[in-house]
């Protein structure tokens, strides 16, 4: 079934119909806000000194297939999986002891687990803590079956993108099997396109309902005399995805009426501060565009502070540090952030030792925790010899690998037959930095066409990755859990041949699913 339902999808375009939808999809993308910032390299800074164009993000013109039984698995596992990522970050000793032996080798965990350090010991001023995650993954065809399982990729606990213009697709997608309404025509036929919907996508209202969760929860103003309260959104500088996160700010004041205020990271010191004199260290928040209305942060949301390039400078540190000692509620904390590491999906996929899912998850079904754990591909530790060297050092064997270093953004992977070369070429103390991971292998045969940022249409087989969002709020000290939601998703495609998967590094589109 599955190989027959790829083999004739989508079906093919003419120039006219091509035609047709490009422009379609084109005009709805900038009328809708399914818009980026453009690339430097296609809109170069003298064309747009004043950086006021946009285009469209790069998306498919048709949803794809993708597998009914996998979409609801994941679905359905998600609070599972808010619960136990807040678990983890709940058990400290744990985290420490696996982030010993990557201090050494690893500056960027280092200077993490620095500030969590310093701010543990002058005390949390916040207990609370706020996860927006999304969990990856992709269908995997076994060899020895027909049926596709659910495998993930990996588990995203900070600046989860896509939210917002992954909902948006999803609307252009159902706008295009419905059109014009009652005798739909903007697709040539197919019974996949006949019959099929696109599943609801709530990605933006969930986010935006976990974020002012943690706004209500945070309660009234610490200062004296008590001030308004506000969301703070913290941003790289550059960044080319903002109405990804505008679509979240906008949900917040319109739906939530909470006011949300952005700040470049390299601008927090400036425009932030907390109170000597006040033992709550509530986080004062100054717009520049109005200097003489402070608000009280209740809640930092981060779009940044995820990649070593965004801590050029010590500055950066402090300022990182000084929102984690800070009263605001973090999404997320540092500690939520360091458990997001890849060692860490690679130790609870670790079928030998302790069994930390069924620890982790002790009044969860069992019958639960086995689902979630069939979600998981083989991993393997490489700081030592055994299993994980053997498979990374022998080419035939690398070939089924990817190798993953502990860092989150895309473009950090290394893959297949370039694993053993490139372990050889650096020292054998630092391979503990990398974890290896089998290789996922989704259905084959998958095809469509997508219009990117400048315009290209590229058509051809291709590889999807299900993201799928939940947010949670805990308390931190004794783990209580205030909310914890399941809704909306990311269909993201890429090009088959193509290794790496990020929309925002350039090498995937944005899509939607056609459930089979
Ligand atoms: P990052 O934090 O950089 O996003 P990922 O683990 O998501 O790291 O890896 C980046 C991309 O590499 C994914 O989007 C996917 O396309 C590809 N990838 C990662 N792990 C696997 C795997 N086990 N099998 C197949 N492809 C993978
Ligand atoms: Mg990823």
């Amino acid at each position: 079934m599955a190989d027959s339902i790829y083999a004739d999808y989508p079906p093919t375009l003419n120039p006219a119909q091509k035609e047709f939808l490009v422009n379609t999809v084109k005009d709805w993308a900038t009328q809708n806000g399914l818009v980026v910032r453009p690339a430097p390299a296609f809109v170069s800074k003298d064309t747009d000194s004043h950086g006021v164009l946009a285009t469209n993000a790069p998306v498919t013109l048709f949803p794809s297939p993708f597998p009914k039984a996998c979409f609801e698995e994941a679905k359905a596992l998600q609070t599972v999986y808010n619960k136990l990522y807040a678990a983890i970050t709940c058990n400290e000793e744990w985290i420490g002891k696996i982030m010993e032996d990557l201090i050494d080798v690893d500056d960027f965990i280092s200077n993490l687990w620095k500030v969590h350090l310093a701010v543990e010991k002058e005390g949390y001023a916040q207990t609370l803590s706020l996860g927006l995650y999304r969990s990856d993954y992709m269908a995997h065809a076994p060899a020895n079956s027909t049926t596709p399982e659910l495998k993930q990729v990996e588990f995203n606990t900070i600046s989860s993108s896509f939210g917002g213009l992954s909902s948006l697709v999803a609307s252009l997608h159902s706008e295009l099997l419905s059109s014009p309404p009652g005798n739909p025509i903007a697709y040539p036929p197919h019974f996949l396109l006949k019959s099929g919907t696109v599943p609801e996508n709530t990605a933006v209202e969930t986010l935006s309902a976990g974020l002012a969760e943690a706004h209500t929860a945070y309660g009234p103003s610490r200062s004296q005399p008590s001030l308004p309260t506000c969301i703070l959104f913290v941003v790289q500088e550059n960044e080319r995805n903002v109405f990804d996160q505008h679509a979240l700010s906008r949900q917040l004041t319109k739906v939530h009426k909470i006011p949300v205020f952005r700040v470049l990271s390299t601008e927090l010191l400036d425009h932030t501060s907390i109170p000597s004199s006040n033992p709550s260290r509530p986080l004062i928040y100054r717009p520049p565009h109005a200097q003489d209305t402070p608000f009280e942060v209740t809640t930092v949301y981060l779009r940044c502070f995820y990649t070593p390039s965004d801590y050029k400078s010590d500055r950066d540190w402090q300022a990182r540090t000084h929102i984690e000692r800070s009263a605001a509620i973090k999404c997320p904390t540092v500690l939520n952030q360091l458990v997001g590491s890849k060692i860490v999906q690679q130790v609870l996929a670790t079928t030998t030792g302790p069994d930390h899912l069924t620890s982790f998850l002790a009044d969860t079904d069992p019958s639960i925790i086995e689902r979630l754990r069939s979600t998981f591909a083989p991993q393997y530790d490489l700081s030592v010899s055994g299993k994980g060297r053997e498979l990374a050092l022998n080419p035939s064997t690398a070939e089924n690998h990817v190798l993953k270093p502990q860092r989150e953004g895309g473009g950090n992977n290394i893959y297949k037959t370039a694993i053993p070369d490139f372990l050889n070429s650096i020292p054998e103390n630092e391979w503990k930095r990398w974890i290896l991971m089998e290789l996922i292998h989704p259905p084959a045969a998958a095809k469509n066409v997508a219009l990117r940022s400048d315009g290209e249409v590229l058509g051809g087989g291709v590889i999807g990755e299900l993201g799928v969002y939940g947010t949670i709020l805990w308390d931190q000290k004794g783990g209580k859990i205030h909310h914890n939601e399941q809704g909306g998703w990311l269909m993201r495609t890429k090009a088959e041949g193509v290794n790496e998967g990020g929309v925002a590094t350039g090498f995937s589109s944005l899509d939607s699913v056609i459930l089979f």
